[in-house]
């Protein structure tokens, strides 16, 4: 179906439109009658590429055909399977390769890092967290102060959004000066789950950097979402899930970065004999030799397995690029806003920031009310958003998947929903 798209936009939505999506790469949830859904839920989980099939069939047959000896051999031996996605990994955050690691999962990886950079002393025992916060990242600062003998009610600041749900620089400045050698450590998300928010992060460090805070990311929603410059931007560790924008598939290895100047050999981590170098871990020996980089900091036998989808994905990353692909979801997120501003409903409310840069590939609608049965309708047009409570619907549209006419027909249903109420 074709929508008066070209009357309300300054670009021609074909010719974008043609260079990307490539949905047929995908596949999309579907309904009873075979037809696919609407899927713009890949601030969730990202749909399966197809090549993701193959890739893990292929591992499956090399543990069948091959069995202990696939650690070894064939053309992708399991030793090596999670090293060999780091390149990929580093281009997707601006990353130098051995400041990258893939392992375990997010909040994991939150708590292995927090023990290697939270280290309070004297005065400076204090973390800022953001609020909205994703609970996990609360939670796991939390417990680690608890852990560590520090007092989770004194040393954990919380930077407030402004009442527009903006996170003021200037007001992370102005708690860091109030509390100048008190705090140590910021943990924040790059990109808000739940607003959308897109953070200045260069601005961030440097601010954290001139009171001697380290900067510590959750970059959950921003990765395989917008292009970033990790390195350069002089963050100094992050970690990430890959199964939301970078659709590695569900509970898919995580990543961390760990900036080049923190590799050196007194930093303080806990240790597994995955993190031991390559060269002599299998000779078994009692004392640890870190391998290069943040490499060090892996604990365990990698999952190969659950790594094989998003081995798939991240060649769908390195194929297209993140820059094509911010170029278009910038189209695509503004072309969603403009349209849901046209329903001119007083129902609802986007709570996402309208500036391109300070936002990726996602709108939140906050409904004054009924935002569940908003939800019930869409669902019942087959169409995947998600709903948080109370009051908070986000919508993602996918560069990789979506046109604009698909953006169009989104927003005619969901101005149908709202007239039924
Ligand atoms: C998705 C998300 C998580 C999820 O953590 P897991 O450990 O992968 O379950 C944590 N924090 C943020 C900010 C997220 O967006």
């Amino acid at each position: 179906m074709k929508g008066p798209v070209r009357r309300h936009i300054m670009f021609d939505p074909d010719q974008i439109d043609n260079k990307l999506p490539i949905a047929d790469q995908f596949y999309f949830p579907t309904n009873a009658s075979g037809d696919h859904k609407m899927y713009f839920c890949s601030h969730s989980l990202g749909l399966q590429v197809k090549a993701a099939v193959e890739e893990l069939n292929q591992q499956m047959a090399n543990w069948q055909h091959l069995a202990v000896d696939a650690h070894m051999k064939g053309d992708t031996p399991w030793l090596t399977y999670t090293d060999e996605l780091a390149p990929s990994m580093s281009r997707l955050v601006g990353a130098e390769e051995n400041e990258v690691v893939i392992m375990n999962s997010l909040t994991v990886n939150l708590h292995l890092l927090l023990t290697s950079f939270y280290r309070p002393r004297g005065k400076r025992t204090k973390i800022v967290i953001e609020s909205p916060v994703f609970p996990s990242d609360i939670y796991a600062v939390r417990s680690h102060l608890q852990a560590r003998g520090s007092n989770p009610r004194q040393d954990l600041l919380i930077w407030k959004a402004d009442k527009n749900l903006s996170l003021d620089l200037n007001h992370l400045e102005h708690i860091l000066k109030a509390n100048r050698d008190h705090v140590q450590l910021l943990l924040v998300a790059g990109l808000n789950y739940l607003t959308g928010e897109y953070l200045d992060i260069p601005s961030l460090a440097d601010i954290a950097h001139r009171y001697d805070v380290l900067v510590g990311l959750d970059l959950a929603h921003a990765v395989g979402n917008v292009p970033l410059k990790l390195h350069q931007w002089n963050v100094d560790f992050a970690a990430w899930c890959n199964y939301k924008y970078v659709g590695g598939g569900p509970g898919c290895p995580a990543a961390a970065f760990i900036h080049r100047k923190h590799h050196s050999v007194d930093v303080i981590r806990l240790e597994g004999w995955w993190g031991n170098d390559i060269n002599n871990r299998f000779e078994m020996l009692e004392n640890f030799t870190p391998a290069p980089g943040a490499a060090a900091w892996a604990l365990s036998t990698p999952t190969s397995l659950s790594a094989a989808p998003l081995k798939a994905s991240l060649q769908v990353f390195d194929t297209v690029g993140m820059i094509s692909i911010r170029e278009k979801s910038r189209l695509l997120t503004a072309y969603l806003e403009d349209q849901i501003l046209k329903l001119d409903s007083p129902a609802l409310q986007i709570i996402t920031p309208s500036r391109a840069e300070r936002r990726g590939a996602m709108i939140s609608i906050r409904f004054k009310e009924k935002a569940n049965q908003i939800f019930e309708k869409l669902a019942a047009e087959d169409v995947v958003v998600d709903f948080r409570r109370p009051d908070t619907i986000r919508i993602s549209p996918n560069a990789l998947y979506h046109t604009f006419d698909d953006i169009y027909r989104f927003v005619s249903l969901l101005g149908k929903a709202l007239t039924q109420f």
